[in-house]
């Protein structure tokens, strides 16, 4: 196979990723329309600076080991690992959950459940980027038992590392995801039904509130809402880019 063959084949595999993203969402027509086709990854959107990589790199690596083996609040008698956050320093894009689950606890990682698997299908299908041109984490870095929110004293003692995180990545937009993220991050007793899709801010981040991906595993219909605030964020990194 020759190079134009490849460039071919890739470029297929793609379009048909982002088509059964769109039928997995419930639309029956093409989306090609509000942010252009085909849409630039965000690394494109926003090049990786070099110099700013390793200086994010060693500020992130700065908070954890701050963070250590944390006992600021009652949620690390429960855990097995501290869910600190992945992907890219240098990342124009932060989605902000509310805390680690199951899955999480046990293997240290953000969003690596069933939601996590739908979040990743967010990134990758709808939006064509890697979950590493990206970066995750969460309002609390430690699973509250059975999965109950985290209460206010665990985020007040959680969310400083947070606020450092974004410090340290400066990212271009947050999406906070579902209900008790939002809630936190913007303060408010708003419910996401009435928040999601309308631009507000969080740190002087502009933030996309939208549906949780557990909820959209309970809700499948809401997918659309969903898919439609990712487009606002889309557009938003496309007009970023072209400053
Ligand atoms: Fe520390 Fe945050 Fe875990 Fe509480 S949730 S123990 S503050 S890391």
């Amino acid at each position: 196979m020759d190079e134009v063959q490849r460039e071919f084949l890739d470029i297929v595999t793609q379009v048909r990723a982002h088509l059964e993203y769109q039928k997995a969402l419930g639309l029956s027509f093409i989306e090609t329309t509000s942010v252009g086709s085909p849409q630039p990854p965000v690394h494109q959107v926003i090049p990786t600076n070099e110099k700013s990589l390793v200086r994010q790199t060693s500020e992130l690596a700065a908070v954890r080991e701050e963070l250590g083996d944390c006992t600021r609040c009652k949620l690390h008698k429960g855990r097995r690992n501290i869910v600190f956050g992945e992907g890219n320093p240098n990342a124009a894009l932060v989605f902000v959950g509310e805390g680690p689950g199951k899955e999480e606890d046990e293997q240290g990682r953000p969003f690596v459940g069933a939601a996590g698997q739908l979040l990743t299908d967010i990134i990758v299908k709808g939006m064509r980027l890697s979950r590493d041109d990206v970066y995750i984490c969460n309002i609390v870095k430690c699973r509250p038992p059975n999965n109950r929110n985290p209460e206010p004293d665990e985020i007040m003692a959680c969310e400083p590392f947070l606020i450092k995180q974004l410090q340290a990545i400066k990212p271009k937009i947050i999406i906070g995801l579902g209900n008790v993220a939002v809630k936190t991050l913007l303060m408010t007793k708003e419910g996401i039904t009435s928040l999601r899709g309308s631009w507000k801010t969080y740190q002087g981040i502009p933030l996309m509130p939208t549906f949780h991906p557990a909820y959209l595993l309970r809700t499948p219909s809401d997918k659309r809402l969903v898919w439609d605030d990712i487009k606002k964020v889309l557009a938003e990194l496309e007009k970023l880019r072209k400053e």
